[in-house]
């Protein structure tokens, strides 16, 4: 087995055993970048100088015998929305093309001070808008199991990544499913916690009341340890809670039996692909075996979710990005004659078709004339979301639905037709709508494609998704199967 190929916990152990360097592991995930990376983009930046000297540095602590924290010397990728201080970060956008941060964001400081190792910088959708990769200003990244398809998106790049070995694990950011999609569409694990368990700090913003930072990693386990490293209280992130973060690691074995599982009716609808639908059901049984009590339950707001999201996203998106105006970051415009074309025509280059869009559609809705019939109504339509799933959650523990409608599809299949796109997004919107975590599980192949089951839990209930995902996984192993990579 090559080292690249190894998890964090196994990394854990071989390093404290000293049966492994961190350099041999750092060297290995960098070969294997080098080998793959042409075929699969996953990477805007590399960081490898860097890496290799700090690899030599846990060595020699190795050496001496001193304790590991939990992620030093293992080498990981970060979606480029999230800020690295000296590593250009450009949000795959041609607007932030050159920028290099003064700063961490604060799960960077986080996991530095656990001793993580930054390889690069992951390819994604301009701004985290897309389902696909294919809205990045630097090209695409392409599927591991299928270089002709998309590795799904916006953090397509982190997931292509993991699924090929290249790194160890990585981390997303997810506004309506940014983490989980492309986890679903590249066979690895995804978990977006819920809103205010991770500082959003230092990640480019989206959607303010959307976003969240999460892990992206090749098991269950993984993702709780990444998430003990990441999750707490931050001063600088005012919607972060002080709740003690619990050890996600410790309940992971404890079973899932008598834990209540609902399974929504109007998830199951026109438009999910029946062979998706089959492995949803396979699993569905493979958890009732296991102990679980599956119920199904009302979500009758669930078709209205896209709607919803697709009102409120913008909105934010516009304000948010309204901060690239050519002066005060970003891209400006060499042709300009004054300050009015300064902001114009650096905006008018500086972004793709996909950012204007969503600007566009934000300010519409925003606009004096129809605020009130769109952005009043979605967002009083997210209150009855938030409810209805607070209801459900007084019924069972927690909820399962598909996490993407479909496999992966073909890159410039979908290109032209945003509404198309904007349907993979169905099954995800809600739960950032909603505030809640979820986690995307593999849970088979479609035509050698893999597919995820997606786990939704109570506000701060991150334990409880991990535990059911870590009973699926342990009974199932599908992230044990590797892409060939041809
Ligand atoms: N695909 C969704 C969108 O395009 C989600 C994006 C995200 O979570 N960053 O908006």
């Amino acid at each position: 087995m090559d080292l690249n190929q190894l998890t964090i916990k196994e990394a854990q152990q071989k390093l404290a055993s000293k049966e492994l360097s961190s350099l041999d592991l750092v060297q290995d995930c960098i070969e294997r970048i080098k080998k793959t990376d042409k075929k699969v983009h996953a990477f805007l930046n590399t960081n490898f100088d860097q890496a290799q000297k700090q690899a030599k540095e846990v060595d020699k602590k190795i050496k001496k015998g001193e304790h590991l924290k939990t992620l030093e010397g293992i080498p990981c990728g970060i979606k480029d929305m999230i800020l690295t201080e000296g590593i250009i970060t450009t949000a795959s956008s041609k607007m932030l093309q050159n920028y290099k941060p003064l700063f961490d964001a604060t799960v960077i400081k986080k996991l530095k001070e656990n001793g993580a190792i930054i390889l690069g910088k992951h390819n994604c959708d301009a701004w985290g808008h897309g389902s696909s990769t294919e809205n990045s200003d630097y090209g695409p990244s392409h599927n591991p199991w299928d270089l002709e398809r998309v590795p799904g998106g916006s953090s397509g790049g982190s997931a292509a990544s993991v699924a090929a070995d290249q790194v160890i694990y990585s981390l997303g950011t997810d506004t309506g499913g940014s983490i989980r999609h492309p986890a679903s569409l590249c066979g690895v694990v995804g978990l977006k916690p819920t809103y205010g368990r991770v500082s959003r700090y230092g990640a480019i913003a989206m959607g303010s009341s959307l976003d969240q930072i999460g892990p992206i990693c090749k098991t269950v386990e993984d993702s709780a340890i990444v998430m003990n490293a990441i999750s707490g209280q931050d001063k600088l992130d005012s919607t972060t809670v002080p709740k003690t973060v619990p050890d996600y690691t410790k309940n992971l074995q404890q079973g899932i039996k008598g834990l209540k599982i609902g399974v929504p009716k109007q998830a199951f609808v026109k438009g999910l692909d029946p062979q998706v639908k089959n492995l949803i059901q396979v699993a569905i049984n493979d958890l009732e075996k296991q102990g679980a009590k599956i119920e199904e339950v009302e979500l009758k707001t669930l078709p209205y979710g896209l709607a919803c999201y697709y009102i409120i996203m913008p909105s934010e998106v516009s304000s948010n990005l309204g901060r690239y105006d050519g002066i005060r970051y970003g891209y400006q415009d060499k042709d300009a004659q004054d300050l009015f074309e300064i902001y114009t025509k650096s905006r008018a280059k500086g972004f793709g078709a996909e950012a204007k869009r969503r600007i566009m559609i934000g300010t519409y809705v925003l606009s004096a004339g129809y605020y009130d019939a769109y952005y009043k109504k979605a967002m009083r339509v997210r209150t009855l979301i938030k409810q209805e799933f607070d209801s459900a959650f007084n019924k069972v523990d927690l909820l399962l639905m598909p996490t993407s409608p479909r496999p992966s599809f073909k890159i410039g299949e979908n290109i032209n037709d945003p509404l198309t796109m904007y349907l993979e997004d169905i099954y995800t919107v809600t739960i950032n709508l909603a505030g809640i975590p979820a986690i995307s599980v593999p849970c088979g192949y479609v035509n050698n494609l893999p597919i995820g089951m997606q786990l939704i839990g109570k506000q701060f209930d991150e334990e409880t998704i991990l535990r059911a995902a870590y009973a699926y996984e342990q009974a199932n192993g599908w992230n044990k199967i590797k892409p060939s990579l041809k």
